[in-house]
C-alpha cells in the first residue's frame, strides 16, 4: 500500500537541473516503486472518474507516463500532445513561452471530435505555459477541456493564472 504522503516523500528534489536556480522534481523514484506508481495512477483516475470525459490528453514526455495508464484504467482514449515535428499526420500547433525562448506543441487535427470532453494530465504544473498550450490545441479541435490534472503543482509559480476557465486538480502542492 502507498499513500499521497509516501509519494510526496519519494519525489526527489534535484537542485539546479536543468538550469541553475531550478529545483527539479524528479518522479523517477515514484515510477520505479510499484505501490507508489499504482497509487499515483489510481488517485489521478479518481479525479477524472465521473467527469464524463471520453479522452485523456497527455503532454510529452512525462505526461505520457501518467496519462496513458489513467486512460486505460478508466476505459478512455489517449491523445498524445507532442513537441514539434514528432507527430506523423496533419497537425495543429501552439507556441508557448519557456523560461528562455519559446517551444511548440502539436496535436493531430483529428485527435478528438468537436464537442467531445477531454482531461489533460501532466506531472508538474509550474508556470502553466505548457498546460495552457495543451488547452489551446484541444480548443482548436473544438473539444471541451473538462479539467487538467497534475501529480504536483508548484503553487508559488501561480500556473493557474495561465489557465482561466479550466478546472485544475493536483495531488500534491508545494
Ligand atoms: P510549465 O509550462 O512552466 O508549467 O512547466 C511544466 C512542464 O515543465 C511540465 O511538463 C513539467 O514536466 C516540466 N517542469 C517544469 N518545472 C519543473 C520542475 N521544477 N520539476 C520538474 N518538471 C518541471
Amino acid at each position: 500500500m502507498s499513500d499521497i504522503n509516501a509519494i510526496r516523500s519519494a519525489i526527489r528534489d534535484v537542485p539546479d537541473f536543468p538550469t541553475p536556480g531550478v529545483l527539479f522534481k524528479d518522479i523517477t523514484p515514484v515510477l520505479a516503486d510499484p505501490a507508489h506508481f499504482h497509487t499515483t495512477i489510481r488517485l489521478l483516475a479518481e479525479k477524472i472518474a465521473g467527469t464524463g470525459v471520453t479522452h485523456i490528453a497527455g503532454i510529452e514526455a512525462r505526461g505520457f507516463i501518467l496519462a496513458a495508464p489513467v486512460a486505460a484504467l478508466l476505459g478512455l482514449g489517449f491523445i498524445p500532445i507532442r513537441k514539434k515535428g514528432k507527430l506523423p499526420w496533419k497537425t495543429m500547433s501552439a507556441e508557448y513561452a519557456l523560461e528562455y525562448g519559446e517551444a511548440t506543441v502539436e496535436i493531430h487535427e483529428d485527435a478528438i471530435r468537436p464537442g467531445e470532453k477531454v482531461a489533460i494530465i501532466d506531472d508538474v504544473l509550474a508556470t502553466g505555459g505548457t498546460a495552457a498550450a495543451a488547452v489551446k490545441l484541444l480548443r482548436l479541435c473544438e473539444a471541451e477541456v473538462a479539467l487538467a490534472a497534475f501529480l504536483m503543482e508548484l503553487t508559488f509559480l501561480d500556473g493557474r493564472k495561465n489557465l482561466p476557465g479550466t478546472r485544475i486538480e493536483s495531488l500534491i502542492s508545494y
